[in-house]
């Protein structure tokens, strides 16, 4: 043995998606032609804005550390995009910027909740959730919504899993896998809820806010009831709104108290959020907002591509997604069924391994995000990828029997 691991390394596994994407990368090598399904971001340029931005911050050479809570003119944005978008009023020290939202959701969790904490994750979910809630101590407790809800956390579903213990409610919408938008009056009912149990806060997680379909409007848990502002941290980041992902900038809105110890947090692990992602934000956050609902268009014609040729195939069945990138298709009509090659699929999982191994599609496993038999496509891909790659499912789902 190198080393003895810590106890909290246990608490958690290396993510299936990771094993999916470790699977490709083999098949790749192998010379096998793989069409992906999986992208977790969209795939437009940065905006011009945030490349310029980029460029004069150079020429400035303000390349030094930021401040922990993130640059002044970063702060100014995030506050000007919460007021315009959202219509939630932050002052400065009631944000807080990090290194994707990822680690701004982390910092959250990690300043607290301690042991026995309970933090409700309405599923599918995205699979961080639960593993940042575990790192931190405490315990998820999933509420499971199926396709026939839409898969949309009911309020009765919610006030059942709230206990004395529910530190958080870690809330998503449009959600990853499944694409699901609330609207302002699912928000209001659930806010309802909320109303009744002031121990629990809630944590929004609103990075697919404008990747968003068929004229939904978006809304978001604060501002929905603004008695819930004063326990709502509100994230949100770059990396979808603005295809940003690799610059790593996320940012939150909440109560001051929270927002201090969330850059304690920070300040002992990463300090600021790095001064090129801060500029590119500044640069996207506060230029042209246009090319966000071009950008929706364009993602909503490539959905609407992928889901007539994922519900076309035998065994299949999905709805249009509101929102975020990926369709969330149940699978349980190939279920039992069998291979030509004679292996019986039994999970979603087999369903996937199907996919790669016999006519090389790569999707993720609905286990990976809690719900079976189901699995998450993303139509971030060229279009001819996923004609083709939705022809090559319906041939592989024909061929079992
Ligand atoms: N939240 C959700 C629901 C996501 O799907 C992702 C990325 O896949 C993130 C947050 C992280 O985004 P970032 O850290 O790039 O802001």
């Amino acid at each position: 043995k190198i080393v003895e691991f810590a106890p909290r390394m246990s608490r958690f596994k290396a993510s299936p998606s990771q094993i999916a994407s470790a699977r490709v990368r083999d098949l790749q090598a192998e010379g096998r032609d793989i069409i992906k399904l999986t992208a977790g971001e969209p795939d437009f340029p940065a905006p011009d804005n945030a490349k310029r931005a980029v460029i004069e911050l150079m020429d400035r050479n303000e390349i030094q550390y930021t401040p922990v809570n993130g640059t002044l003119a970063m702060r100014q944005a995030v506050q000007a995009k919460f007021k315009r978008d959202n219509g939630l009023v932050y002052a400065l020290d009631q944000i807080a910027v990090g290194s994707g939202s990822k680690q701004v959701l982390f910092n959250a969790l990690m300043a607290t909740v301690s042991s026995g904490d309970e933090a409700i994750i309405p599923g599918p979910y995205w699979a961080s959730y639960p593993d940042m809630v575990k790192l931190a101590g405490g315990t998820p407790v999933f509420v499971m919504a199926g396709q026939n809800e839409k898969f949309k956390m009911r309020p009765e579903a919610l006030e059942a899993a709230i206990t004395a213990q529910t530190k958080w409610l870690m809330f998503c919408s449009p959600g990853n896998p499944t694409g699901a938008a609330y609207s302002w009056d699912e928000l209001r009912a659930l806010a309802d809820v909320l109303l009744r149990h002031p121990h629990v806060h809630i944590l929004t997680d609103d990075v697919y806010e404008h990747l968003i379909f068929d004229g939904h409007k978006f809304a978001t848990l604060a501002q929905v009831e603004p008695q819930l502002f004063d326990r709502t941290v509100t994230c949100n980041s770059v990396s979808k709104a603005y295809s940003m992902t690799g610059f790593r900038c996320g940012y939150a809105g909440g109560p001051k108290e929270i927002i201090a110890k969330m850059s304690n947090m920070q300040s002992q692990s990463t300090a600021g959020a790095g001064a090129v992602g801060q500029a590119a934000a500044v640069g996207a956050l506060n230029g042209p907002q246009d090319l966000l609902a071009e950008r929706a268009a364009n993602l909503q014609r490539r959905r609407d591509i992928l889901f007539e040729k994922l519900n076309g195939a035998e065994g299949l069945n999905c709805d249009l997604p509101d929102g975020a990138m990926y369709i969330f298709c149940a699978c349980a009509g190939v279920i039992g069924k069998m291979a030509p090659d004679g292996r019986v699929i039994e999970t979603d999982t087999d369903f996937t391994m199907y996919l790669l191994d016999s006519v090389g599609v790569a999707v993720v496993q609905g286990e990976a995000y809690g719900l079976s038999p189901y699995f998450r496509a993303s139509f971030v891909a060229p279009e001819a990828d996923l004609i083709r790659g939705g022809d090559l499912v319906r041939e592989a789902c024909a061929a079992l029997s």
